[in-house]
């Protein structure tokens, strides 16, 4: 592990953070204003990309008054955005390419990663020393609320600090990155990744023996490990889960903390700021507003007053100068509190609609349930298909169809081959039976490979989205594939021949 964010740096950056924050709403303003003003003059000398966009703007310009970017936008001038002479894309895309260098810096300075594409287009993300020292320490300002400060404390004693993730590994994604970056301060004896492409059941398994202080993971794949342990076939006692990655409701929210009985932190953050809002405990997130600027608009971009949901949000990152982020169209949809929270927070309060996945529950012809991870499915399709715009439906109790875009006949068959094939090979893992033993005689009972239960149906419509992948407007775009379980194995979907 090569992480060169010192522990010195992110405990200087949690003092000044906690020193600017007693200050109050004004004190956190002015930080904000003051960072603001300097990253916006470090762009246009650094960046090509923001010098040409700015070009012909006052210096100390009105946020308001700077142009949105998008992603698409960005994606296409990525040499001349970011401000490190020495990144390039084809650098970094070979640097992400090797999957055993999940957790490395990039050129031995940057924190890298992609995004699984919830646009339907990948984006390379580059982060900077300070950046991630800011994101830390922004992560550990929670231990400043004192239910989180005890149940810290408890979980080093009773469980000795171990830590536990679920969440995807297999690529540089953000979580995984960070977490291996973290756990370069900790024992390896006292970390533990799962895999959201493994079952269930495994989850259960190393768990129950690994006994986790700390349990981290989506919000879906904590969900299911609730069930788990109100099932009592998992026996955990974390003192801290932390919930990231996706929304999360207020019905998982109980759900979590009834089955664990533990602390809930509840964290907002994307690829191109790792931290943008942290919970509080009457369920509404708090913006990190002296390093974050989030914007709520309408579909013109235009303000949208608090206590009305958002089109989207335009995301300034102030941490990062690596890759000026600046009025970035995230797509998410927010609502911002007009009025303070009941806990008594100096930064603005929010909620999320976005970005919210359900489990997909599967039948078998015996009537056990199959939970299936969205996020398995997704990383599935993403990694071994290599499409990053599609769609996961679920048409009926034991088939699931896959929207892809249209486009000449001959690429969308390989799409859907590739698409086929890579939940073929994944299927027996992305769920389990909602029983060990069922699961241990579904194993033995059907023994044939994924490829030999393949069928091939017609497309039909679909009823009902398991996950969105693509922005409103280019839903227009996608035609359903459809895909169904095999008899034997539920989990098993196969693709339906396209149309055309
Ligand atoms: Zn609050």
């Amino acid at each position: 592990m090569t992480d060169r964010t010192s522990v010195l740096d992110v405990l200087a950056r949690m003092s000044s953070l906690q020193w600017g924050r007693w200050g109050g709403f004004d004190a956190i303003r002015q930080a904000q204003a003051s960072r603001l003003h300097d990253l916006v003059r470090y762009a246009r000398e650094h960046s090509r990309y923001y010098a040409e966009r700015y070009a012909g703007l006052p210096d100390g310009v009105a946020l308001e008054a700077l142009p949105v970017v998008t992603k698409h936008e960005l994606n296409g001038r990525f040499d001349d955005w970011v401000t490190d002479p020495d990144v390039t894309r084809e650098r970094l895309s070979a640097f992400l390419a090797d999957r055993t260098q999940i957790g490395e810096r990039f050129l031995g300075r940057h924190a890298a990663w992609r995004s699984s594409g919830t646009t339907g287009e990948p984006g390379l993300y580059l982060h900077d020393a300070p950046a991630c020292a800011t994101y830390h320490a922004l992560i550990a300002s929670v231990m400043q609320r004192p239910d989180v400060a005890a149940a810290w404390a408890f979980g080093q004693v009773a469980n000795g600090g171990r830590r536990a993730l679920v969440a995807a590994t297999g690529e540089h994604f953000a979580g995984i990155v960070t977490w291996r970056s973290l756990a370069q301060w900790a024992p390896q004896a006292t970390t533990c990744e799962l895999s959201v492409l493994r079952p269930v059941d495994e989850w259960v398994e190393r768990l129950d023996a690994f006994r986790p202080a700390f349990l981290a993971g989506y919000p879906t794949a904590l969900r299911l490990l609730a069930h788990e342990q109100r099932a009592r076939r998992l026996s955990i006692a974390p003192s801290i889960v932390w919930s990231g990655g996706e929304h999360l409701t207020a019905a998982a929210r109980r759900e979590i903390e009834a089955a664990f009985g533990a602390v809930l932190i509840d964290e907002y953050g994307s690829s191109e700021c790792l931290s943008i809002a942290v919970g509080c405990n009457h369920g509404w997130l708090h913006l990190n507003a002296d390093w974050v600027v989030l914007e709520p608009v309408d579909a013109r971009y235009r303000p949208v007053p608090p206590g009305t949901l958002s089109h989207t949000a335009l995301l300034t990152n102030l941490a990062n100068r690596v890759q000026p982020v600046i009025r970035y169209d995230l797509g998410d949809r927010v609502v911002f509190r007009p009025d303070a929270c009941e806990c008594g927070s100096p930064l603005p309060a929010l909620r999320v609609q976005g970005r919210c996945d359900d489990v997909v529950t599967l039948r078998r012809r015996d009537g056990a349930r199959v939970p299936l991870l969205p996020m398995a499915l997704t990383t599935a399709v993403e990694e071994g298909a290599d499409l990053h715009l599609f769609q996961i439906v679920r048409v009926s109790d034991r088939e699931l169809a896959i929207r892809v875009p249209e486009g000449p006949a001959r690429a969308r068959r390989s799409s859907w081959e590739a698409a086929r094939s890579a939940l073929a090979r994944c299927s027996p893992r992305t769920g389990s039976t909602t029983s060990r033993s069922r699961s241990t005689r579904r194993r033995r009972r059907c023994p044939r490979r994924a490829a030999s239960c393949t069928r091939w149906f017609r497309p039909r419509p679909c009823r009902g989205a398991a996950r969105s992948r693509e922005r409103p407007a280019e839903r227009h775009a996608l035609r359903p594939e459809r895909l169904r379980c095999a008899r034997t194995c539920p989990v098993r979907v196969v693709a339906v021949e396209p149309s055309r």
